[in-house]
């Protein structure tokens, strides 16, 4: 049986010559509104070229829009648990520990900044729950009983560092608003829902500012030595320079934090003469942005100073894949969460998550995924995309490590497969009109949750994503040149 297949919002395809004349308007509105990246081929911080996006809104289902957006507030208040319950991070990461270099890093400076005793107790949350819907029913053959080409949505992970398109995510939709209206079909636009993610996400980084209560001080974002990403970034500034004059913020690398900042006698963190309020990573995720003992040093810096950070190095914690995959182990949610609804409705979110240590669940894991690889994907400890396995690889990785303790630095998945859509994809230097291909979307739901461990000051759903990739690619990273931007057109189905 083929696919499942959800209907496009306008008959597609649509003719060639109307095709090439939006296109052209619409490359350059990307331009002029900072639907862009860096050119990572010939890179100057003169120019920057349009983003990949999708000419048309991909099509998504009403309610399960509706499910994910209500969602949001209670997986919020679970991360928060999580990244608050020390017993329940150390023995789910113990194994990994061992052997993931990287996260035991990160969890050293947990272990040391705990040791001095925490100077900040309050954590500003900014995360995003990443969620692709699933064509396959377990029940029957690739069709849902609701004779609906999907079943309801599964989570693909939920990201707690650098979690980006707060203002890609919402510009998305304006481009594509304007493209409907120059194809004479503005009508459509009322089943885009508004999306004010870039907003919501600032209001975070201000309501942690205010709550610091220091009038002098200064926000810092953390950043890459080379950040293609730079709209995405630099709209956040915009935005909290438009709603607060008041508020400076520096963009720093971990390098410059080691050489440019100190901690005061009241564990203040100084930059250029002020203490920092509010530190908030775009960058920190992955081994390679760090490659001296200088960042981890400045890491632990920050770490241990009054700054409130987003995420505090437990929120990292709890973002890992490992912590994801113990989670939907029995009992688990119940522990965080009680017998309630809520606890089912977020159980229904997982898809098949396996540990692979070294005990009976693991090897019935490696020996389920040896069966059927193509239905699994193996991911690492690891952020910002490109490390997972899938298909052949993971068989050829777990043959490999299955008698090594190295196996127990990843989870097993059960892999999703989203309905296909048809799409034009416009890439920047790709041939004009691009063909009409099929895609999938994975749609990331924003949240903002600012506490400490024992209190929450607020917990707020504030916006989406939506990326869009070819049916074919396994991943879909838009930085990394392989998704595209993209908005919901909400289906009543
Ligand atoms: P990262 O932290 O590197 O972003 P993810 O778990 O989000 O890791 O995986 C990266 C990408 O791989 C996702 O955006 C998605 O496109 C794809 N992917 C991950 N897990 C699954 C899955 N279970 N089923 C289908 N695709 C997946
Ligand atoms: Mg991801």
């Amino acid at each position: 049986m083929s696919q499942a297949r959800l209907t496009s919002c306008l008959p597609l395809p649509l003719d060639n010559k109307v095709l090439v004349n939006v296109i052209e308007k619409a490359k350059d509105w990307a331009l002029m509104h900072g639907v862009g990246m860096r050119d990572k081929k010939h890179f100057t911080k003169d120019a920057i070229q349009i983003a990949p996006f999708v000419l048309l809104p991909s099509p998504f289902p009403r309610t399960e829009f509706a499910k994910a957006i209500e969602l949001q507030p209670i997986l919020n208040e679970l991360m928060h648990k999580v990244a608050h319950d020390e017993e329940f991070l150390e023995s789910t990461l113990q194994n990994a520990l061992q052997v993931d270099e990287f996260t035991a890093k990160l969890y050293d400076v947990w272990v040391k900044v705990r040791s001095e005793g925490i100077t900040q107790p309050v954590s500003l949350g900014m995360l995003r729950s990443d969620i692709m819907l699933e064509s396959r029913c377990p029940h029957l053959e690739n069709q849902c009983a609701k004779h609906t080409p999907y079943c309801s949505w599964k989570q693909v992970e939920i990201n707690s560092i650098a979690s980006g398109f707060g203002h890609l995510g919402p510009v998305s939709r304006e481009i594509q608003s304007y493209v409907l209206r120059q194809l004479g079909h503005g009508e459509l636009i009322k089943h885009m829902p508004e999306n004010r993610a870039l907003s919501g996400l600032c209001s975070g980084i201000i309501e942690a500012y205010d709550l610091f209560g220091v009038p002098s001080a200064v926000v810092l974002f953390v950043v890459e030595e080379v950040s293609y990403n730079i709209c995405d970034q630099r709209f956040h500034e915009f935005e909290i320079s438009e709603k607060r004059p008041d508020i400076i913020i520096y963009r720093k690398t971990l390098n410059e934090i080691y050489d440019e900042t100190q901690l005061n006698d009241k564990k203040q963190l100084i930059l250029e003469g002020q203490p920092v309020a509010v530190v908030y990573y775009r960058s920190g995720y992955e081994p390679a942005q760090y490659p001296s003992t200088k960042e981890w040093d400045a890491r632990l810096r920050v770490e241990r100073s009054t700054a409130i950070k987003c995420p505090s190095i437990q929120y990292q914690l709890a973002g890992t894949k490992k912590v994801q995959q113990a989670l939907a182990a029995p009992g688990v949610l119940e522990k965080f969460m009680g017998g309630g609804n809520s606890t089912g409705r977020v159980r229904d979110i997982f898809t098949g998550l396996y540990s692979l240590d070294f005990d009976d669940n693991g090897e019935r894991a490696v020996e389920m995924a040896l069966a059927d690889a193509d239905r699994f994907v193996l991911k690492p400890q690891r952020e910002g995309g490109g490390n997972n396995l899938y298909g052949g690889d993971v068989r050829d990785a777990l043959l490999r490590m299955r008698h090594s303790r190295e196996r127990a630095a990843y989870i097993l998945m059960e892999r999703i497969l989203p309905p296909l859509v048809s799409a034009y994809v416009v890439r920047p230097g790709a041939q004009v009109p691009p063909p009409l291909t099929d895609v999938v979307s994975e749609l990331g739901i924003f949240g903002v949750i600012i506490g400490s461990k024992d209190k929450i000051l607020c917990n707020k759903q504030v916006g989406h994503m939506l990326r869009t990739k070819l049916a074919e690619a396994n991943e879909g990273g838009v930085a990394a040149g392989l998704g595209a931007l993209d908005s919901p057109f909400l289906l009543d189905l």
